[in-house]
């Protein structure tokens, strides 16, 4: 049954998170995706290319496309919230 409990996300990527896995590390929960096989969290770049080459097979979008997606999408969650948006070329107004 539902809810209004929050549902923990991964801050890399968003993805729901499982009970155990939502314990905040030192850098905030990061889903397994998100991190490397040493535990480390992935950078920016590795995040982007992974949800980028998913969408292209999911959605079948090309790789510019989907990149665009990821990028936009990425930037919205806390781990990337301050940093600045490479690779996107927002001039004016905001999003
Ligand atoms: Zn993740």
């Amino acid at each position: 049954m539902l809810t209004s409990q929050t549902i923990a996300r991964c801050i890399s990527c968003g993805a729901p998170l499982a009970k155990d896995q939502a314990t905040a590390g030192e850098t905030g929960p990061r889903c397994a995706g998100c991190l490397r096989d040493d535990g480390t969290p992935k950078p920016w770049s590795e995040v982007v290319d992974d949800l980028a080459a998913f969408l292209v097979k999911a959605l079948d979008l090309t790789d510019r496309a989907a990149r665009r997606i990821a990028v936009e999408r990425l930037s919205t969650l806390p781990a990337w919230a301050t940093r600045r948006h490479e690779g996107t070329e927002k001039k004016g107004t905001k999003g």
